[in-house]
Protein backbone atom coordinates (compact mmCIF):
# COMPACT_ATOMS: atom_id res chain seq x y z
CA UNK A 1 0.00 0.00 0.00
CA UNK A 2 0.90 3.78 -0.84
CA UNK A 3 0.43 7.03 1.14
CA UNK A 4 -1.81 7.50 -1.86
CA UNK A 5 -3.85 4.71 -1.66
CA UNK A 6 -5.01 5.88 2.27
CA UNK A 7 -7.96 8.32 1.90
CA UNK A 8 -7.90 11.47 3.26
CA UNK A 9 -9.57 10.19 6.39
CA UNK A 10 -7.27 7.66 7.58
CA UNK A 11 -8.41 5.26 5.57
CA UNK A 12 -8.30 2.88 3.34
CA UNK A 13 -9.23 5.16 -0.21
CA UNK A 14 -11.31 2.38 -2.20
CA UNK A 15 -11.67 -0.65 -0.17
CA UNK A 16 -14.65 -1.08 2.08
CA UNK A 17 -15.00 0.61 5.05
CA UNK A 18 -13.58 -0.83 7.84
CA UNK A 19 -14.12 -1.10 11.65
CA UNK A 20 -12.48 0.70 13.99
CA UNK A 21 -9.37 -1.08 14.57
CA UNK A 22 -8.76 -0.79 10.59
CA UNK A 23 -8.90 2.86 10.70
CA UNK A 24 -6.89 2.79 13.57
CA UNK A 25 -4.27 0.62 11.88
CA UNK A 26 -5.00 3.06 8.88
CA UNK A 27 -4.04 5.92 10.66
CA UNK A 28 -1.17 4.69 12.61
CA UNK A 29 0.16 3.19 9.49
CA UNK A 30 0.31 7.26 8.34
CA UNK A 31 1.90 8.26 10.89
CA UNK A 32 4.76 5.40 10.06
CA UNK A 33 4.55 6.83 6.65
CA UNK A 34 4.91 10.48 7.49
CA UNK A 35 7.90 9.58 10.23
CA UNK A 36 9.88 7.50 7.84
CA UNK A 37 9.79 10.01 5.19
CA UNK A 38 9.07 13.83 6.21
CA UNK A 39 7.02 15.85 3.98
CA UNK A 40 6.48 19.31 3.73
CA UNK A 41 4.00 19.90 6.38
CA UNK A 42 6.05 18.43 8.75
CA UNK A 43 8.75 20.31 7.79
CA UNK A 44 6.79 23.36 8.53
CA UNK A 45 5.62 21.91 11.76
CA UNK A 46 9.29 20.78 12.77
CA UNK A 47 10.26 24.39 12.47
CA UNK A 48 6.87 26.28 14.20
CA UNK A 49 8.30 23.73 17.17
CA UNK A 50 11.24 25.49 17.15
CA UNK A 51 9.67 28.74 16.67
CA UNK A 52 7.67 27.87 19.94
CA UNK A 53 10.50 26.70 22.03
CA UNK A 54 8.72 23.26 21.76
CA UNK A 55 11.80 21.13 20.59
CA UNK A 56 14.10 19.42 22.75
CA UNK A 57 17.83 19.41 21.49
CA UNK A 58 19.07 16.65 23.05
CA UNK A 59 16.26 14.62 21.21
CA UNK A 60 13.44 13.93 18.45
CA UNK A 61 10.31 14.11 18.73
CA UNK A 62 8.32 11.71 20.41
CA UNK A 63 6.17 10.08 17.65
CA UNK A 64 3.44 9.67 20.02
CA UNK A 65 3.24 13.25 21.53
CA UNK A 66 0.77 15.46 19.84
CA UNK A 67 2.09 17.53 16.84
CA UNK A 68 2.39 21.36 19.06
CA UNK A 69 0.31 23.23 16.70
CA UNK A 70 2.03 26.32 14.84
CA UNK A 71 1.14 29.61 17.06
CA UNK A 72 -1.56 31.85 16.28
CA UNK A 73 -1.26 34.88 14.29
CA UNK A 74 -0.93 37.71 16.62
CA UNK A 75 -3.53 39.80 17.26
CA UNK A 76 -4.26 43.13 16.30
CA UNK A 77 -2.88 45.68 18.49
CA UNK A 78 1.34 47.10 19.27
CA UNK A 79 3.83 44.85 17.85
CA UNK A 80 5.75 43.21 20.53
CA UNK A 81 8.95 41.90 19.55
CA UNK A 82 9.33 38.56 21.27
CA UNK A 83 12.01 37.96 24.41
CA UNK A 84 15.51 37.45 22.77
CA UNK A 85 16.78 34.44 23.04
CA UNK A 86 20.41 34.02 24.49
CA UNK A 87 22.45 33.13 21.43
CA UNK A 88 24.45 30.09 23.99
CA UNK A 89 21.17 28.24 23.57
CA UNK A 90 19.69 29.60 20.37
CA UNK A 91 22.49 28.46 18.35
CA UNK A 92 23.29 24.91 19.70
CA UNK A 93 19.22 24.41 19.58
CA UNK A 94 18.98 25.42 15.79
CA UNK A 95 22.04 23.42 14.81
CA UNK A 96 20.43 20.59 16.64
CA UNK A 97 16.81 21.34 15.06
CA UNK A 98 18.54 21.13 11.36
CA UNK A 99 20.31 18.13 11.82
CA UNK A 100 17.70 16.40 13.27
CA UNK A 101 15.51 17.74 10.04
CA UNK A 102 18.24 17.12 7.67
CA UNK A 103 18.91 13.17 8.57
CA UNK A 104 14.63 13.07 8.89
CA UNK A 105 14.86 14.23 5.27
CA UNK A 106 17.24 11.32 4.16
CA UNK A 107 19.45 14.62 2.70
CA UNK A 108 22.46 12.81 5.14
CA UNK A 109 21.87 9.39 3.63
CA UNK A 110 24.49 8.32 0.41
CA UNK A 111 23.11 9.29 -2.35
CA UNK A 112 22.36 6.59 -5.26
CA UNK A 113 25.14 7.18 -7.93
CA UNK A 114 23.50 6.76 -11.04
CA UNK A 115 24.59 4.70 -13.97
CA UNK A 116 25.84 5.99 -16.53
CA UNK A 117 24.14 6.28 -19.65
CA UNK A 118 25.31 4.09 -22.31
CA UNK A 119 26.87 5.92 -25.31
CA UNK A 120 24.46 6.78 -28.21
CA UNK A 121 25.15 4.58 -31.38
CA UNK A 122 24.01 6.15 -34.38
CA UNK A 123 22.50 3.66 -36.26
CA UNK A 124 23.87 3.78 -40.32
CA UNK A 125 20.46 4.05 -42.27
CA UNK A 126 19.88 1.61 -45.54
CA UNK A 127 21.03 4.38 -47.75
CA UNK A 128 24.60 4.56 -45.73
CA UNK A 129 24.90 0.96 -45.67
CA UNK A 130 24.14 0.54 -49.00
CA UNK A 131 27.09 3.62 -50.04
CA UNK A 132 29.90 1.28 -47.30
CA UNK A 133 29.04 -1.97 -48.90
CA UNK A 134 28.97 -0.56 -52.92
CA UNK A 135 32.45 0.98 -52.12
CA UNK A 136 33.62 -2.24 -50.52
CA UNK A 137 32.76 -4.19 -53.85
CA UNK A 138 33.92 -1.81 -56.25
CA UNK A 139 37.31 -1.56 -54.52
CA UNK A 140 37.69 -4.87 -55.23
CA UNK A 141 37.48 -4.34 -59.51
CA UNK A 142 41.10 -3.42 -60.53
CA UNK A 143 39.76 -0.82 -62.17
CA UNK A 144 38.39 1.02 -59.33
CA UNK A 145 40.51 -0.07 -56.28
CA UNK A 146 42.83 1.99 -54.25
CA UNK A 147 40.67 5.44 -54.66
CA UNK A 148 38.95 7.49 -52.21
CA UNK A 149 35.24 7.83 -52.91
CA UNK A 150 32.84 10.59 -52.12
CA UNK A 151 29.59 9.59 -50.52
CA UNK A 152 26.64 11.73 -51.92
CA UNK A 153 22.61 11.58 -51.29
CA UNK A 154 20.90 12.53 -54.70
CA UNK A 155 17.28 13.06 -54.85
CA UNK A 156 17.25 10.01 -52.32
CA UNK A 157 19.39 8.02 -54.03
CA UNK A 158 23.02 6.76 -53.09
CA UNK A 159 25.68 7.93 -55.35
CA UNK A 160 29.22 7.47 -54.95
CA UNK A 161 31.94 10.03 -56.69
CA UNK A 162 35.72 9.84 -57.05
CA UNK A 163 36.64 11.71 -53.98
CA UNK A 164 38.48 14.36 -56.16
CA UNK A 165 34.78 15.76 -58.19
CA UNK A 166 33.28 18.18 -55.40
CA UNK A 167 29.79 19.46 -55.49
CA UNK A 168 29.83 22.73 -56.33
CA UNK A 169 28.85 26.07 -53.90
CA UNK A 170 25.82 26.87 -56.08
CA UNK A 171 25.33 23.15 -56.44
CA UNK A 172 24.84 23.93 -60.48
CA UNK A 173 27.37 22.50 -60.90
CA UNK A 174 30.16 19.74 -60.24
CA UNK A 175 34.11 20.94 -60.41
CA UNK A 176 36.65 18.57 -60.91
CA UNK A 177 39.89 18.68 -59.36
CA UNK A 178 43.22 17.07 -60.40
CA UNK A 179 42.97 15.39 -63.82
CA UNK A 180 44.07 14.93 -67.32
CA UNK A 181 42.96 11.98 -68.69
CA UNK A 182 40.77 12.70 -71.80
CA UNK A 183 37.11 12.03 -70.79
CA UNK A 184 37.94 12.58 -66.92
CA UNK A 185 35.16 13.47 -64.33
CA UNK A 186 36.32 16.82 -64.80
CA UNK A 187 33.39 19.47 -65.01
CA UNK A 188 30.27 17.70 -64.82
CA UNK A 189 26.73 19.16 -64.10
CA UNK A 190 24.89 18.16 -60.80
CA UNK A 191 21.81 19.02 -62.32
CA UNK A 192 22.53 16.05 -65.28
CA UNK A 193 23.12 13.75 -62.52
CA UNK A 194 19.90 14.89 -60.51
CA UNK A 195 18.08 14.43 -63.86
CA UNK A 196 19.69 11.11 -64.36
CA UNK A 197 18.47 10.34 -61.04
CA UNK A 198 14.89 11.40 -61.63
CA UNK A 199 15.14 9.13 -64.49
CA UNK A 200 15.85 6.08 -62.92
CA UNK A 201 13.65 7.04 -60.17
CA UNK A 202 10.93 7.17 -62.35
CA UNK A 203 11.36 4.23 -64.35
CA UNK A 204 11.35 2.02 -61.36
CA UNK A 205 8.53 3.14 -60.15
CA UNK A 206 7.08 1.81 -63.47
CA UNK A 207 8.15 -1.50 -63.17
CA UNK A 208 7.09 -1.34 -59.47
CA UNK A 209 3.48 -0.29 -61.02
CA UNK A 210 3.82 -3.22 -64.08
CA UNK A 211 5.46 -5.92 -62.06
CA UNK A 212 3.78 -5.95 -58.36
CA UNK A 213 5.71 -9.16 -57.93
CA UNK A 214 8.86 -8.53 -58.65
CA UNK A 215 8.57 -5.28 -56.56
CA UNK A 216 7.52 -7.27 -53.40
CA UNK A 217 10.65 -8.33 -53.17
CA UNK A 218 12.90 -6.85 -50.60
CA UNK A 219 16.07 -5.08 -51.89
CA UNK A 220 18.79 -2.55 -50.68
CA UNK A 221 19.12 0.79 -52.74
CA UNK A 222 21.03 0.29 -55.96
CA UNK A 223 24.12 2.61 -55.90
CA UNK A 224 25.23 4.66 -58.68
CA UNK A 225 28.43 4.86 -59.34
CA UNK A 226 30.48 7.73 -61.34
CA UNK A 227 33.75 6.27 -62.98
CA UNK A 228 36.67 8.35 -62.81
CA UNK A 229 37.23 8.34 -66.45
CA UNK A 230 36.00 7.07 -69.59
CA UNK A 231 38.92 4.60 -69.96
CA UNK A 232 37.99 3.36 -66.66
CA UNK A 233 34.27 2.86 -67.62
CA UNK A 234 35.66 0.94 -70.84
CA UNK A 235 37.52 -1.36 -68.90
CA UNK A 236 35.21 -2.08 -66.51
CA UNK A 237 32.02 -2.98 -69.05
CA UNK A 238 33.99 -4.43 -72.16
CA UNK A 239 34.57 -8.01 -70.73
CA UNK A 240 31.15 -7.93 -69.75
CA UNK A 241 29.66 -6.78 -73.66
CA UNK A 242 32.36 -9.16 -74.99
CA UNK A 243 32.64 -10.08 -77.94
CA UNK A 244 30.44 -7.05 -78.84
CA UNK A 245 32.07 -3.97 -78.73
CA UNK A 246 31.15 -0.57 -76.22
CA UNK A 247 29.48 1.80 -78.11
CA UNK A 248 30.31 5.03 -78.12
CA UNK A 249 26.70 6.15 -76.98
CA UNK A 250 27.01 3.47 -73.80
CA UNK A 251 27.14 5.68 -70.75
CA UNK A 252 25.89 3.77 -68.01
CA UNK A 253 26.02 -0.42 -67.52
CA UNK A 254 24.54 -2.66 -64.57
CA UNK A 255 27.86 -4.28 -63.15
CA UNK A 256 27.06 -7.20 -62.59
CA UNK A 257 29.15 -8.77 -58.91
CA UNK A 258 29.53 -5.32 -57.96
CA UNK A 259 25.81 -4.47 -58.10
CA UNK A 260 26.49 -1.04 -58.78
CA UNK A 261 25.22 1.32 -61.86
CA UNK A 262 28.16 2.47 -63.46
CA UNK A 263 27.98 5.71 -65.27
CA UNK A 264 30.31 7.12 -67.54
CA UNK A 265 31.48 10.46 -66.33
CA UNK A 266 30.39 11.86 -70.20
CA UNK A 267 26.75 10.62 -68.92
CA UNK A 268 27.62 14.29 -66.55
CA UNK A 269 28.36 16.53 -68.97
CA UNK A 270 25.54 19.29 -69.29
CA UNK A 271 23.23 18.80 -71.60
CA UNK A 272 23.42 15.52 -72.98
CA UNK A 273 21.32 13.97 -75.82
CA UNK A 274 18.24 12.17 -74.46
CA UNK A 275 19.21 8.76 -75.89
CA UNK A 276 22.08 9.33 -72.63
CA UNK A 277 19.05 9.16 -70.53
CA UNK A 278 17.29 6.08 -72.02
CA UNK A 279 20.88 4.03 -71.93
CA UNK A 280 20.60 4.82 -67.98
CA UNK A 281 17.16 4.02 -67.59
CA UNK A 282 17.36 0.90 -69.67
CA UNK A 283 20.56 -0.13 -67.20
CA UNK A 284 18.81 0.92 -64.34
CA UNK A 285 15.98 -1.81 -65.28
CA UNK A 286 18.74 -4.22 -65.46
CA UNK A 287 20.25 -3.50 -62.15
CA UNK A 288 16.85 -3.94 -60.46
CA UNK A 289 15.77 -6.72 -61.81
CA UNK A 290 18.93 -8.45 -60.96
CA UNK A 291 19.22 -7.33 -57.94
CA UNK A 292 15.94 -8.92 -57.28
CA UNK A 293 17.34 -12.03 -59.34
CA UNK A 294 18.10 -14.74 -56.86
CA UNK A 295 22.02 -15.63 -57.06
CA UNK A 296 23.05 -18.30 -59.72
CA UNK A 297 18.90 -18.02 -61.50
CA UNK A 298 19.65 -14.97 -63.73
CA UNK A 299 16.52 -14.09 -65.65
CA UNK A 300 16.43 -14.61 -69.36
CA UNK A 301 18.22 -12.46 -71.41
CA UNK A 302 14.62 -11.99 -72.97
CA UNK A 303 12.89 -11.30 -70.56
CA UNK A 304 15.77 -8.50 -69.08
CA UNK A 305 16.55 -6.90 -72.41
CA UNK A 306 12.59 -6.34 -73.14
CA UNK A 307 11.53 -4.77 -69.44
CA UNK A 308 14.89 -2.67 -70.09
CA UNK A 309 13.93 -2.04 -74.06
CA UNK A 310 10.47 -1.19 -72.90
CA UNK A 311 10.82 0.78 -70.04
CA UNK A 312 13.73 2.80 -71.32
CA UNK A 313 12.01 3.46 -74.60
CA UNK A 314 8.42 4.80 -72.78
CA UNK A 315 7.79 8.08 -73.76
CA UNK A 316 10.37 8.48 -76.19
CA UNK A 317 9.36 5.79 -79.14
CA UNK A 318 6.04 3.75 -79.53
CA UNK A 319 8.22 0.24 -78.91
CA UNK A 320 5.10 -1.49 -80.91
CA UNK A 321 6.08 0.53 -83.66
CA UNK A 322 9.50 -0.04 -83.73
CA UNK A 323 9.14 -3.52 -83.18
CA UNK A 324 6.27 -4.27 -85.91
CA UNK A 325 8.75 -2.32 -88.39
CA UNK A 326 12.03 -4.36 -87.57
CA UNK A 327 10.47 -7.88 -87.57
CA UNK A 328 8.42 -7.48 -90.86
CA UNK A 329 11.69 -6.13 -92.43
CA UNK A 330 13.60 -9.99 -90.82
CA UNK A 331 10.80 -11.73 -91.88
CA UNK A 332 10.52 -10.02 -95.77
CA UNK A 333 14.15 -10.77 -96.12
CA UNK A 334 14.40 -13.77 -94.44
CA UNK A 335 17.27 -13.27 -92.46
CA UNK A 336 15.43 -13.63 -88.45
CA UNK A 337 18.71 -15.43 -87.29
CA UNK A 338 16.62 -17.16 -84.19
CA UNK A 339 14.22 -19.43 -84.03
CA UNK A 340 10.88 -18.56 -81.04
CA UNK A 341 12.57 -20.91 -78.73
CA UNK A 342 16.35 -19.36 -79.39
CA UNK A 343 15.01 -16.23 -78.89
CA UNK A 344 13.61 -17.57 -74.62
CA UNK A 345 16.19 -19.66 -74.05
CA UNK A 346 19.82 -17.64 -74.86
CA UNK A 347 21.14 -17.22 -71.55
CA UNK A 348 23.50 -13.60 -72.24
CA UNK A 349 25.21 -11.53 -74.83
CA UNK A 350 28.00 -13.65 -75.40
CA UNK A 351 26.18 -16.67 -76.00
CA UNK A 352 23.32 -14.31 -78.27
CA UNK A 353 26.57 -12.98 -80.47
CA UNK A 354 27.95 -16.41 -81.11
CA UNK A 355 24.16 -17.77 -82.32
CA UNK A 356 23.87 -14.46 -84.71
CA UNK A 357 27.35 -14.51 -85.74
CA UNK A 358 26.67 -17.58 -87.30
CA UNK A 359 23.66 -16.64 -88.92
CA UNK A 360 25.25 -13.16 -90.63
CA UNK A 361 24.17 -12.07 -93.94
CA UNK A 362 27.54 -10.91 -94.43
CA UNK A 363 31.01 -11.31 -92.41
CA UNK A 364 32.11 -7.73 -92.54
CA UNK A 365 29.21 -6.99 -90.01
CA UNK A 366 28.50 -10.03 -87.87
CA UNK A 367 26.68 -8.50 -85.07
CA UNK A 368 24.41 -6.22 -87.55
CA UNK A 369 21.22 -8.63 -86.73
CA UNK A 370 21.51 -8.30 -82.72
CA UNK A 371 18.39 -5.57 -82.63
CA UNK A 372 16.32 -8.22 -84.41
CA UNK A 373 16.52 -10.06 -80.75
CA UNK A 374 15.66 -6.75 -78.73
CA UNK A 375 12.77 -6.27 -81.10
CA UNK A 376 11.43 -10.04 -80.19
CA UNK A 377 12.05 -9.54 -76.82
CA UNK A 378 10.68 -6.01 -76.32
CA UNK A 379 7.24 -6.81 -78.73
CA UNK A 380 7.57 -10.23 -76.49
CA UNK A 381 7.35 -8.44 -73.25
CA UNK A 382 5.19 -5.61 -74.19
CA UNK A 383 2.83 -8.14 -75.48
CA UNK A 384 2.11 -9.90 -72.72
CA UNK A 385 1.82 -7.20 -70.48
CA UNK A 386 -0.65 -5.68 -72.65
CA UNK A 387 -3.81 -5.75 -69.92
CA UNK A 388 -6.69 -6.03 -71.70
CA UNK A 389 -10.31 -7.80 -70.70
CA UNK A 390 -10.47 -11.76 -70.70
CA UNK A 391 -6.12 -11.80 -71.07
CA UNK A 392 -4.97 -14.49 -68.94
CA UNK A 393 -1.48 -13.77 -70.36
CA UNK A 394 -0.66 -11.20 -68.12
CA UNK A 395 -1.99 -12.91 -64.90
CA UNK A 396 0.53 -15.70 -66.20
CA UNK A 397 3.72 -13.81 -66.82
CA UNK A 398 3.47 -11.47 -63.63
CA UNK A 399 2.82 -15.08 -61.63
CA UNK A 400 5.83 -16.87 -63.60
CA UNK A 401 7.76 -13.96 -63.16
CA UNK A 402 7.26 -13.78 -59.47
CA UNK A 403 7.90 -17.38 -59.27
CA UNK A 404 11.64 -17.46 -60.65
CA UNK A 405 12.47 -13.93 -58.61
CA UNK A 406 11.37 -15.49 -55.45
CA UNK A 407 13.42 -18.55 -56.02
CA UNK A 408 10.32 -21.03 -56.10
CA UNK A 409 10.06 -23.97 -58.66
CA UNK A 410 9.35 -23.19 -61.97
CA UNK A 411 7.02 -24.93 -64.29
CA UNK A 412 9.09 -27.38 -66.39
CA UNK A 413 9.01 -28.82 -69.91
CA UNK A 414 10.26 -31.93 -71.52
CA UNK A 415 10.48 -29.81 -74.40
CA UNK A 416 13.09 -27.62 -72.65
CA UNK A 417 12.44 -24.21 -70.78
CA UNK A 418 11.28 -21.92 -73.49
CA UNK A 419 8.34 -24.31 -73.57
CA UNK A 420 7.75 -24.54 -69.97
CA UNK A 421 7.80 -20.67 -70.57
CA UNK A 422 5.32 -20.45 -72.99
CA UNK A 423 2.70 -22.48 -71.50
CA UNK A 424 2.89 -21.02 -67.95
CA UNK A 425 1.61 -18.08 -69.87
CA UNK A 426 -1.32 -20.16 -71.53
CA UNK A 427 0.52 -20.84 -74.84
CA UNK A 428 1.03 -24.30 -76.08
CA UNK A 429 4.22 -23.85 -77.38
CA UNK A 430 7.16 -20.68 -78.03
CA UNK A 431 5.36 -20.76 -81.86
CA UNK A 432 2.05 -20.20 -80.74
CA UNK A 433 3.23 -17.29 -78.56
CA UNK A 434 4.90 -15.71 -81.20
CA UNK A 435 2.15 -16.06 -83.89
CA UNK A 436 -0.15 -14.11 -81.01
CA UNK A 437 2.32 -11.92 -80.59
CA UNK A 438 2.85 -11.21 -84.39
CA UNK A 439 -0.56 -11.05 -84.35
CA UNK A 440 -1.20 -8.34 -81.80
CA UNK A 441 2.15 -6.35 -83.91
CA UNK A 442 -0.47 -6.33 -86.70
CA UNK A 443 -3.33 -4.75 -84.93
ZN1 LIG B 1 20.19 -4.34 -72.05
Amino acid sequence: MTTADIGPDGTDGGAAPGGPDESLLSAALRRAEEEARPRTEFRVRLRASFAAGGLQPSGGPDPAAPVPEAPPPPAPGPRRRPAPVPRWIAYPAAAAALLLAALLSGALEPRAVPEPLLPAVRRPGPLEEALVAAERRIAELPALSGRRWASRVVEGRPVLLPAEIAFGSADAALHGGAHGEPGDAGEVDAGELRLLVLAMAGAESLLAQELPTAAAVRVPPLVTVVAPSRGAFEALVAPAVAPLPVGDSTVAFALRGADVLLLSPGALDPGGPPCEEMDVVHEAVHAWLRARSPRGRPLPLWVEEGLAGMVSQEGAFDTKEWCRGLLAAADQNGIDPLFPAEVMEVPDTASLAALVKARAPCDERPYTLIPVFHAHAESLVAFLLEDHPGCVHRAGFLDWLGRHLSGAPLPESPDGPAFAAARAFGFESPEALFRARDGWLGE
